[in-house]
């Protein structure tokens, strides 16, 4: 007879919302107290059905195109940022722009249209149709050449190959976009690097604590969307550093009993773009059926914040000194005040 694996939960740490998601969720909870509903969005805030759908009951209308928004209106554009043409095409519908991009995201829009203006090539490293990818080659295009991958570097046409730059989606493997810079150096020996990595913080810190956990977890899920890049790196990830299966889940109703047959250690993380609710909903699946032991795996603390985008401070901080006013002028008249 065979003995049952103990069952326990490895749990990564981080995990979940990174610092670009949380501002851009909370800059649409603000636009929609502060100019009332509807504010429009233009994609997905962040690659999350739940978030999106938790943000259209509240009054945001999600949009493909900003041709879709109506004169006048305010739309937010998302964090996977945009190309400069969106910003003019939002100009022409005379629509009030709320930009929530990830400064990380416009980092790498910095660094693009830098190396533009020094005439460099510029191979972005990314999955071809990606919003964000989309939004970066928009800054650039004659300079800018998509590289998805080690096996695509092949491909690559260059003016002149002692003047390349390498940058990238910020959401992506470490370990695979070495491979695809490894494998351009190959053709290029003169290839220059960013001045700092391009993927992001939480990227490479959720994909560390990943790596930890899938060393010793049988079964790695994941809470996830399934376009959510950095939720589908994790599961290859952690698939390829020792976890004997794994799956991307929106939420614990996506779990099938099947996977758990034979499995005693299970490690949890989420994407970037996952609130913590739907992590606690599959730790709570998961104790129903005997996996109650919990264990927090944390190899990187993260403490990274961002400030709210800059028109919607303004709009706040506005708004905050009409009602200090207000609270001056109804105590200048109040008799119990005198
Ligand atoms: S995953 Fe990284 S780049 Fe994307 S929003 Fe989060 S912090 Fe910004």
């Amino acid at each position: 007879m065979t003995a049952t694996p103990a069952r326990r939960v490895l749990l990564a740490a981080p995990r979940g919302y990174c610092a670009g998601v949380d501002r851009a969720v909370i800059a649409v909870e603000k636009a929609l107290e502060q100019y009332g509903a509807p504010i429009y969005v233009r994609h997905e805030i962040v690659h999350n059905k739940y978030v999106v759908k938790t943000l259209e009951k509240k009054g945001a209308i999600f949009v493909e195109e900003t041709e879709e928004v109506p004169e006048g209106e305010i739309v937010i554009f998302s964090a996977h940022g945009v190309a400069p043409v969106v910003h003019e095409e939002a100009e022409r519908g005379k629509l009030a722009t709320i930009d929530a991009t990830c400064p990380l995201v416009t980092k790498v829009h910095k660094e693009a249209v830098r190396y533009a203006n020094e005439d460099y090539d510029i191979l972005l490293i990314g999955h071809e149709g990606h919003e964000e990818v989309v939004g970066t080659s928009g800054e650039a295009p004659e300079h800018i050449t998509l590289v998805d991958g080690p096996d695509d570097v092949k491909n690559v046409e260059v003016r002149d190959p002692d003047k390349v730059v390498w940058l990238s989606q910020t959401t992506l493997s470490v370990d695979e976009t070495m491979e695809t810079v490894d494998a351009i150096k190959g053709r290029y020996p003169n290839l220059l690097s960013p001045p700092s990595d391009d993927i992001c913080y939480a990227t490479q810190n959720r994909q560390t604590a990943i790596k930890q956990v899938a060393a010793d977890a049988d079964l790695v899920l994941v809470v996830g969307s399934k376009n959510s890049s950095n939720s589908v790196r994790l599961v290859e990830t952690a698939l390829t550093h020792g976890a004997d299966a794994g799956h991307l889940i929106d939420s614990a109703d996506e779990i099938d009993e099947a996977w758990l047959e034979g499995v005693g250690t299970i490690g949890l993380s989420s994407g970037a773009s996952v609130p913590e609710v739907l992590v606690d909903g599959v730790l709570e699946w998961l104790a129903q059926r005997g996996w109650e032991d919990v264990e927090i795996v944390k190899p990187v603390d993260e403490h990274m914040q961002f400030s709210l985008p800059k028109e919607l401070r303004r709009d706040l901080r506005a708004e905050a000194a009409k009602a200090t006013d207000r609270t001056e002028a109804a105590q200048a008249t109040d008799p119990a005040h005198a």
